[in-house]
């Protein structure tokens, strides 16, 4: 009996457990670490997120080079995941091992500013058209000093974000909309320093009259958007959705945040140049150091005036703004050096045609097999969904999760050397994937598709 999403529950449950007992006996090297990890770590893992891996444990990397990740059991495996992103310039590029190389010899955090500073600010204007820039460690860090500089030139409480929109651990974001219209925590919201009712008004995407709606409360400091959302599938705007989002925004004194610290899959300038958005501030992290901690927030010349305008804003010390080690040299010396030599325009042009491939070859698999699946694909990136078309908003995506088939997806692909990300069913291609690696996870997908319905 098939259910919604064209799949016999009663065998999945039995094809993941025959995936579960197959990859336990191949990695006895990462359960031993995993085993020896937990007696002295939060979940046996460096970060309790890293236990989201389909296994039930991780497997321990060894190596990661290229578009290759080789764990302690000697396995192989064409990374899809590539650090949630934060590895889409590949893992080992040569101009930035070449440039931290250098750059730790000669310094690595100083508290002074370097001529690679000056370099990438002036890359990141060309890129992304946004006129002033600073550094900081993340893009969590870059979305948190954004939205303080918002509510302090607008005087405005409020934040509007989207249902299911995730922009790193930042309090504000951690809402959705209720059935009702009303901003609620979002569930698993770990100790929240007030209700994020006081602090947010969360909207569904692609909604523009409960935008129009909440702008005209006049609460709103800011907008935090990413041009398509990237954390529950990947949720692709209307048409026209964007040039309304700026017009209402402007006409409601609203500042708008463009955060594209996934959506940079879409070309060396973003979404931001390849669909021309004119964002007041501007934020990213994670590939543009090629995994090296680095983020920026850009702002236009009016944003900054009206910073500094302000004089009681204290952005130099303790006004809650920055961080020791925000903009070291070692950051800036791999962010140029990712800029410059690896995530360029022709890196674009290599590898949107490979995420084409990809999503192709799952269409195929899925036409195949009348099953009711959809990919999307935002450039670089892409990612298949369990229904008939793609969501329109946050919380379609949210309903429509299956984690269990997503978890026999991931691990049937992990144990025949393919990994793509554990969270949804994102695959990113980088500057070192091939079109053979390509096809290899498009012969493992059908092979899984198959398998469950045999
Ligand atoms: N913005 C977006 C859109 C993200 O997806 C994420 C993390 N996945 C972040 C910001 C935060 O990035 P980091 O965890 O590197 O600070």
């Amino acid at each position: 009996m098939t259910d919604v999403s064209g799949v016999d529950r009663a065998r999945l449950r039995e094809r993941l457990e025959l995936e579960l007992e197959r990859f336990v006996v191949s990695n006895p090297r990462s359960q031993a670490l995993y085993d020896r990890g937990r007696k002295s770590l939060i979940g046996g893992v460096p970060m309790p997120w890293m236990m989201r891996w389909a296994g039930g444990f991780p497997v321990f990397a060894k190596l990661a080079i290229g578009a290759r990740i080789i764990d302690v059991d000697d396995h192989t495996y064409i990374d899809f995941c590539l650090g949630d992103t934060g590895a889409m310039a590949g893992h080992d590029p040569e101009p930035v091992v070449r440039a931290i190389t250098d750059q730790e010899k000669t310094g690595i955090t100083t508290m002074l500013p370097t001529e690679n500073a000056a370099w990438v600010g002036e890359e990141l204007q060309l890129r992304f058209g946004l006129d002033r820039w600073m550094f900081t460690l993340t893009a969590t860090d870059a979305n948190r000093a954004a939205l303080r500089i918002c509510r302090q030139i607008t005087g405005r409480p409020k934040v509007l974000v989207f249902s299911y929109s995730y922009h790193g651990s930042v309090d504000e974001a951690f809402a959705v909309a209720a059935p009702d219209g009303s901003t609620v925590s979002r569930a698993g919201n770990v100790g929240p320093p007030v209700d994020p009712a006081q602090t947010t008004v969360a909207i569904e995407f692609n909604d523009l009259d409960a935008l129009e709606k909440a702008l005209a409360t006049g609460e709103i400091a800011c907008v935090l958007a990413e041009p398509a959302m990237t954390n529950m599938g990947i949720v692709l705007p209307d048409e026209g959705y964007h040039q309304a989002l700026r017009e209402l925004t402007g006409k409601h004194g609203t500042l708008l945040i463009i955060d594209e610290t996934h959506t940079f899959s879409a070309g060396a300038g973003g979404c931001t140049r390849a669909w021309d958005l004119k964002p007041d501030l501007f934020t990213i992290g994670k590939a543009i150091g090629a995994g090296i901690p680095a983020g920026a927030l850009g702002m236009t010349d009016a944003v900054a005036e009206r910073m500094f305008e302000q004089t009681e804003a204290d952005y130099e010390d303790t006004g809650g703004v920055g961080g020791t080690l925000a903009g070291n040299a070692l950051s800036m010396a791999a962010v140029r050096a990712t800029l410059s030599e690896v995530l360029t325009d022709e890196a674009f042009e290599y590898t949107i045609p490979l995420a084409t491939r990809f999503s192709d070859g799952i269409r195929s698999v899925v036409a195949e097999h009348g099953l009711p699946w959809n990919v999307t694909q935002l450039g670089a990136r892409a990612e298949y969904r369990f229904e008939n078309e793609p969501a329109r908003n946050g919380t379609q995506a949210h309903d429509a999760s299956d984690p269990e088939l997503e978890r026999f997806l991931h691990l049937h692909a992990l144990n025949r050397g393919v990994m793509i990300t554990p969270f949804h069913n994102m695959a990113l291609m980088s500057p070192a994937t091939t079109e053979h690696d390509v096809d290899r996870h498009t012969e493992v997908f059908g092979e899984a598709v198959r398998d469950l319905q045999a």
